[in-house]
């Protein structure tokens, strides 16, 4: 037996079982099945008392007693069978929710036997849906834990059980010291005082009780993280080693000038060390790809700017790009007010454009006139040629893709700097992981004077209280933004909410403009209104999320979100971030129904007790699992088979720590110590990453 034997040679398994295998649980070779993993135990090498109970995810329990009361309750679907257990610390319920008539009689009553299976807790006392029993004579005796294997109602049928998944496993486990070779280091197994790889596929299979089970986790875990680590360590130092850059060596007249001159405000701790990082990574002959990664309102764009400058001083133009139209405005907007006063020359390129400017700004790339470009995605397009494209720019990341990111590589013949500008916090395993090929830069502070914003829950019923309050706060010179959900599932019904709330809320706020934005409007209808409210002349704005990113209006003091359940947290937090950017407490209600599932309470919850978007996003990392905090278009990238980045943390940067030591020493892999690793990377990586290739 190898671990490339395929299935249908083991003992055990028939052509059109393994047919079948292969079909629903993707398994067709022997490794295959020592990476499929139980989802818990059967533990029959004890017997557990009623009074001894908890919950263990992990476990099934094994219990000695007499099963009473059995009785058939509830009809059509819900008709099932109901019994007592009693042993002599106490009582259990039992329930069969799928039975047959003839299994209601094979049910032992009032004779001591054996029952296993899962226990929950239900309205505070135990409970177990559908044990197995066993009756006292047959009882074999075992020593380890029994596997409980994922399965499915197609396999069951056709006679695969549990009991068949445990022969095949219990096979392939007697030969594991054949299959299974080490490939950590000793050292490290030592000093993390690891299980060994053979014990560990042993143990996750069989375990000899509970605590070998954790060890054995732990240590395909600590694996699991740690080749990952390695396969992204080596494909960033690859590319520092193989992606020119042009060196911006001096910081001069531009720079200076602005920052003595024109700064508004001193730039805050934080601001001041990453642009530090990015001016190291400027100098050098490498490519700069660096994340930085700073809460709304953080002051991101400074840092852009400021960077801008530093290659203007070396002679290079820049570009930044944002993914919305209004977000790309408000950049340009920004800097130009910022660049009022010197002769530096910023322009903005989207879609709607004109021909004429079109054409200016084509000529002024060109011949290096123009020194500043900020932009949609319309700079991506071919006719966008620059004289020489130093430094790169994107902001919020998420709504690029990395294709994008890499046609602003092709802009120059040496590619430019890239620095990649995101708002939405990661949890930090997150970024470790997934971001790995790119250098983090965290704005981990926010400019001094910011008063932390209020949030508070108040449900749909207190509307008029909210109301009241608002109105209140526009007497005192404030703005005020309503935000109702949109989402495309029902996006005709959300239109229709939103029109309504537009009205009410004309209504009840009579002596006050109110104005609007939504996605269906024309882009200079968006305009028209965005200026309304942002010129302070509408003291109302009533919005889809389409505000979402980057909108600011100092002003603006009071967020009041409708229908806050049906919102995400990321997204909760990106809306709040727009009140708060000014001198004023800004405040941001969230309207609920009385209905709402554990999920979006513990949303809420979290909203209304910080502000902090890096704790945000581990409770949303908690809630949603990682894959969905990337997108389902990158969660591959996630996606474990035992790790679990939500709670793993520690192995997560404990397997990091341990990467980069390793490279740090031993680039490329060539120490002895090092063999059994670089072995089992070559074989696992073979072809699959042409940035990791150890050459
Ligand atoms: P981000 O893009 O990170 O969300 P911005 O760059 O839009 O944040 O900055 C938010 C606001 O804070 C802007 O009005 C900006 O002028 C201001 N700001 C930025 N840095 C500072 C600072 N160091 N001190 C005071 N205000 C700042
Ligand atoms: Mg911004």
């Amino acid at each position: 037996m190898t671990l490339e034997t395929p299935i249908e040679y083991l003992s055990g398994i028939g052509a059109e079982q393994a047919k079948l295998i292969k079909k629903v649980l993707g398994i067709s070779a022997v490794e295959d099945f020592l990476n499929f993993f139980p989802i818990r135990y059967l533990d029959k090498s004890k017997t557990y008392k009623i009074s001894e109970l908890g919950e263990d995810e992990n476990l099934e329990v094994q219990l000695k007693g007499r099963i009473t009361d059995l009785v058939e309750i509830g009809g059509g679907k819900a008709k099932r069978l109901s019994a007592k257990f009693h042993d002599e610390t106490g009582t259990m319920d039992l329930v069969w929710f799928q039975y047959s008539q003839w299994m209601k009689t094979q049910i032992p009553q009032n004779k001591e036997i054996y029952i296993f299976g899962k226990v929950t807790l239900f309205n505070r006392s135990f409970s177990m849906a559908h044990p197995e029993f066993e009756p006292m004579e047959n009882k074999e005796q075992e020593t380890r834990l029994r596997p409980i294997y994922p399965s499915s109602e197609k396999l069951t049928k056709r006679g695969l059980h549990q009991k068949f998944f445990q022969n095949i496993l219990r096979n392939i486990c007697a030969e594991i010291p054949n299959l299974i070779h080490e490939n950590l280091p000793d050292d490290l197994m030592k000093n993390l005082k690891l299980m060994s790889r053979q014990n560990a596929f042993l143990n996750i299979h069989f375990p000899k009780n509970l605590d070998y089970f954790n060890h054995a986790e732990r240590r395909l875990k600590f694996e699991e993280a740690f080749f990952f680590q390695l396969s992204y360590g080596l494909k960033k130092k690859y590319h520092k080693s193989h992606s020119e850059g042009n060196p911006f060596p001096v910081v001069g007249d531009y720079f200076n000038n602005f920052y003595k001159n024109h700064l508004p405000f001193e730039l805050t701790n934080a601001q001041k060390r990453v642009l530090k990082e990015i001016r190291s990574d400027l100098k050098k002959t490498i490519q700069m790809n660096r994340l930085l990664q700073g809460d709304v309102g953080s002051g991101k764009t400074m840092v852009a700017l400021l960077s801008s400058l530093i290659a203007l001083d070396n002679g290079f133009q820049s570009c930044i790009m944002a993914p919305t139209e209004i977000l790309a405005q408000q950049h340009f907007n920004g800097i130009s007010k910022l660049l009022e006063n010197t002769d530096i020359n910023v322009k903005l390129l989207t879609g709607s454009t004109k021909t004429s400017a079109r054409k200016t700004i084509h000529e002024e790339l060109l011949n290096g006139e123009l020194s500043i470009l900020v932009g949609t995605h319309a700079l991506l397009e071919d006719s966008v040629q620059f004289k020489n494209l130093g430094l790169a720019i994107i902001d919020e990341q998420h709504r690029f893709g990395v294709e994008q990111r890499a046609k602003l590589w092709t802009k120059n013949k040496i590619p430019p700097h890239i620095l990649v500008m995101t708002a939405t916090p990661i949890p930090r395993t997150l970024a470790m992981s997934f971001y790995s090929d790119l250098d983090v830069s965290v704005i981990d502070e926010m400019p001094t004077g910011r008063k932390p914003i209020i949030t508070a829950h108040r449900k749909e019923r207190d509307k008029i209280s909210v109301f009241r309050f608002a109105k209140d706060e526009i007497d005192k010179g404030r703005q005020i933004y309503f935000v109702y959900p949109l989402i495309e599932e029902s996006e005709t019904l959300d239109y229709k909410n939103l029109v309504e709330g537009f009205e009410n809320i004309s209504q009840f706020f009579e002596n006050y403009n109110v104005t609007m934005l939504h996605g269906k409007m024309k882009p200079d209808e968006k305009e028209n209104n965005m200026k309304y409210f942002a010129s302070g002349k509408a003291q109302i704005m009533v919005a889809t999320t389409v505000i979402e990113v980057g909108v600011d209006v100092p002003n603006a003091s009071v967020m009041i979100i409708e229908s806050a359940e049906r919102f995400g947290l990321s997204q909760l937090h990106q809306l709040r971030g727009r009140v708060g950017r000014g001198a004023e407490q800004s405040y941001c209600i969230l309207l609920t129904s009385d209905k709402m599932t554990n999920e979006s309470r513990k949303r809420i919850k979290t909203m209304c007790e910080t502000n902090d978007g890096f704790k945000i996003s581990e409770v949303d990392m908690q809630l949603r699992g990682p894959g969905d905090i990337l997108g389902t278009q990158q969660s591959g990238v996630v996606d474990f088979k035992k790790l679990d980045l939500a709670t793993d943390g520690k192995i997560v940067k404990t397997s990091k720590e341990i990467v980069e030591q390793i490279l740090e020493k031993d680039p490329k892999l060539e120490h002895p110590d090092n063999q059994k690793m670089r072995d089992f990377y070559l074989q696992q990586y073979k072809g699959k990453n042409k940035w990791g290739k150890i050459s």
